[in-house]
């Protein structure tokens, strides 16, 4: 059984075959997932999906590419959302230095203002992470984050900066870049990260595993990073699937 802890489902890449698409996860072992929504069209559509199925979960933040069209209003309508049965983690939120539609002392302050209202909900958070680890780690933990703990999503990183991330109760997520053949880090974290503080994710329509390296990627694909991981680690695919399972169960709080 596996748990893809980070996909786009509420996506438009997905609109024509979304049914084909679970049926495909379910048959690959993908019990559970949970659709992250990042802005005001893919947040309404991750908590309908949530809401038909009842192993997939929601996840509702404001993405740091699009801070900038973040304001009080968007900050109200999620601490609303949060209150759903079905939205289990605030993000994703975090800071993106590849692109530069919002400055980055926009993408902070939004950064700053989600932690906040995590804290204040009391809700665990997704954090995207792309070019800008020194600062997010900082920012975790001014904002003290280890309160709540959280998820590096997509952990494309040293492992230099893993011990931190657990310091504050996070979890590190790995998906599809563990996969291939030219990634060295994604590869060397996922031997060193403790058994109990690691998730997989597809991080669909992005980032398909080898050999769909290019394609649009899907819930399915989850099992191929399960593999790779088990491998590298040197242990069954089964145990693999089961303590990251687990993991996720008890990080998003989720009675099974
Ligand atoms: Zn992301
Ligand atoms: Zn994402």
């Amino acid at each position: 059984m596996l748990f893809d802890t980070h996909v786009h489902l509420n996506v438009s890449q997905f609109d024509e075959d979304r049914e084909e698409v679970m049926r495909r996860a379910k048959e690959a072992g993908v019990e559970y997932m949970v659709i992250v929504g990042f802005d005001h069209e893919t947040i309404p559509k991750a908590i309908k999906i949530a809401e038909e199925n009842p192993s997939i979960y929601a996840a509702v933040g404001w993405h740091p590419v699009d801070a900038i069209d973040m304001t009080e209003k968007e900050l109200t309508w999620l601490e609303e959302l949060t209150d759903h049965p079905k939205v289990v983690a605030l993000g994703e939120m975090g800071l993106d230095y590849h692109w530069d539609k919002s400055p980055k002392d926009v993408q902070k302050d939004v950064f700053r203002k989600q932690i906040r209202l995590a804290r204040k909900v009391n809700m665990p958070i997704i954090v995207h992470n792309r070019e800008a680890t020194e600062d997010i780690i900082q920012i975790l933990q001014e904002e003290n984050a280890a309160e709540i703990g959280g998820i590096m999503h997509c952990y494309n990183d040293s492992v230099e900066y893993v011990q931190a991330c657990l310091d504050m109760n996070f979890y590190i997520s790995l998906g599809g870049p563990v996969t291939f053949k030219n990634a060295t880090l994604p590869k060397e974290v996922a031997k060193v990260v403790p058994i109990d503080r690691l998730l997989i994710e597809t991080d669909c329509p992005f980032l398909a595993p080898h050999p769909n390296r290019g394609k649009r990627n899907e819930p399915a694909y989850v099992s191929l990073v399960a593999e790779k991981i088990a491998e590298l680690r040197g242990i069954s695919i089964e145990e693999l699937s089961q303590k990251t399972t687990e993991n996720a169960l008890r990080f998003f709080r989720i009675a099974e």
